[in-house]
């Protein structure tokens, strides 16, 4: 999509400022429907340069800092915080000619995977507005499954680029930990949040990639360049390549018809791999440590986004509500500023935390953690990646968040935080439909291996796409 409307630009038969106002245009007209945008510019501004990326607009979650404009991360507490520096992310993107056309709502504070709980209101799905779109780039996805934008920029910390991205049909890619700079972002779980994208093919994935990866000196974390251009590389061959999948998380454990339908139609997503020459095995990996990752997870994050989010006091920015001492003061601005999610994450994390249940809580998460990531890297010796099923089931229904996911189903439902845990490359493409809903397929690479995730999910779209025009 990228390349054809770069065609466009470039013979003149559409200016970049047109296509920022049709976006501007789409998003107001969806604003009266749909919650997605918390900010939607008005100016259009653009560095022009010879990137793929010129005079494309793009939408941006509103947990990434953009100097001078409304920055909220969907969170009350945030809800007039502008600013003062650009991330890295947004200024490469600037430089390389695409055009911010606005900022998109999220999870608050990057933490759910609903779309369900932005200071803005639900972010429904353009499929069915009675279901989620998934979070936590809920407006980023939704920005572009209507069309108005056709990439967005996001953050993924457990699944929350890549599970919207499934439950709308779109491509979800989060690179290597510390390939894009997370300058800017506003932190999560440091050691998880990753910077990615969120767009209609692999194609244009590959394309914004090269724009915004890159080592950075504002971010420790981040990799020396690897100097590889993805988007020439999608399209060798992937003969030969060798995937696995784990048993024990496509095992049908007398699940419900949707979840076998996930199932069935994931098998169908192997025999293509077969056709285009990748071999495709079954590994075993303990049900105990499968099992764990999801509690670790919470632990983990949990207890990263207590520390991170401690600065939201009313003291240097954001809310701020009145109080006798300076601890009412905080104590009564927290308690306005945060949805009780975030709540129940921080009374979680401060628990976690505590000298006494550090040792039993956190430090256990974290060999949780070590010990499915040597299983993983063990695997990719003799493995190019791994691919499973996106989701358990296509997007919920709003009504039924709450409802609580059986036991077994929750390695399925939240295998994609594997991804995170190692920082290893992930992608989720389509790939195919349950009742007109959509549903993606997951695949994973060993870290580094970025232009391989995209090389192979960039295969399997293609086949895919040849085989079921549903997709
Ligand atoms: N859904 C996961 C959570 O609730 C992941 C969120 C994310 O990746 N930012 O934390």
């Amino acid at each position: 999509m990228i390349k054809k409307l770069n065609k466009k630009l470039k013979n003149q038969e559409i200016t970049p400022k047109t296509l920022f106002n049709e976006a501007v245009e789409k998003a107001k007209q969806q604003a009266k429907t749909n919650n997605c945008f918390v900010t939607i510019l008005e100016e259009f501004k653009q560095q022009e340069s010879n990137s793929w990326l010129n005079g494309i607009p793009y939408s941006l979650k509103d947990n990434i800092s953009t100097k001078g404009i409304l920055t909220t991360s969907s969170s009350n507490i945030l809800h007039d915080y502008i600013p003062p520096y650009d991330a890295t992310v947004y200024r490469k993107l600037k430089k390389a000619g695409a055009v911010l056309m606005g900022k998109v709502a999220l999870d608050e504070l990057a933490m759910g995977g609903t779309g369900t709980t932005a200071h803005t209101g639900i972010i429904s799905n353009p499929y069915d507005q009675t279901r989620i779109v998934g979070g936590s780039s809920a407006g980023g996805v939704a920005s572009v499954a209507l069309g108005i934008t056709p990439f967005s920029i996001g953050s993924d910390t457990g699944d929350s680029i890549r599970k919207p991205a499934a439950y709308t049909g779109l491509v979800g890619f989060k690179p290597t930990y510390g390939r894009i700079s997370r300058y800017g972002l506003f932190p999560f779980a440091s050691s998880l949040d990753h910077v990615g994208c969120i767009t209609t093919c692999v194609e244009d994935a590959a394309l914004v990639t090269d724009v915004i990866k890159g080592e950075c000196e504002y971010d420790m974390t981040s990799l020396a360049d690897d100097n590889e251009l993805y988007a020439e590389k999608i399209t060798e061959s992937v003969k030969n390549k060798k995937l696995f999948y784990i048993k024990e998380i496509v095992t049908d454990y007398d699940y419900d018809s949707e979840t076998k339908e996930v199932l069935k139609q994931f098998q169908d997503v192997l025999k293509k791999c077969e056709e285009l020459g990748i071999t495709v095995h079954e590994e075993s990996i303990e049900m105990e440590l499968l099992q764990a990752v999801y509690p670790a997870y919470l632990a983990i994050s949990c207890a990263e986004a207590t520390s991170n989010n401690a600065n939201l006091l009313g003291v240097g920015f954001g809310l701020r509500e009145e109080g006798g001492t300076i601890e009412e003061m905080m104590f009564k601005t927290r308690t306005a500023g945060f949805s009780e999610l975030i709540k129940r994450r921080f009374v979680l994390g401060s628990y976690i935390l505590q000298k006494e249940n550090q040792e039993k809580l956190f430090l256990n998460a974290g060999r949780v953690r070590r010990l499915i990531v040597e299983k993983i890297n063990q695997l990719f010796e003799k493995y190019d990646g791994f691919i499973l099923p996106a989701t358990g089931g296509v997007a919920p229904k709003i009504d039924d968040i709450s409802n609580k996911i059986e036991e077994k189903k929750m390695i399925l439902e939240n295998n994609l935080i594997i991804g995170n845990f190692g920082g290893y490359p992930s992608i989720t493409i389509p790939s195919g439909k349950i009742n007109n809903l959509p549903i993606g397929i997951n695949i994973t690479t060993a870290v580094q291996k970025d232009a391989l995730a995209l090389n192979i999910a960039y295969q399997l779209e293609q086949a895919l796409k040849g085989g079921d025009k549903n997709v």
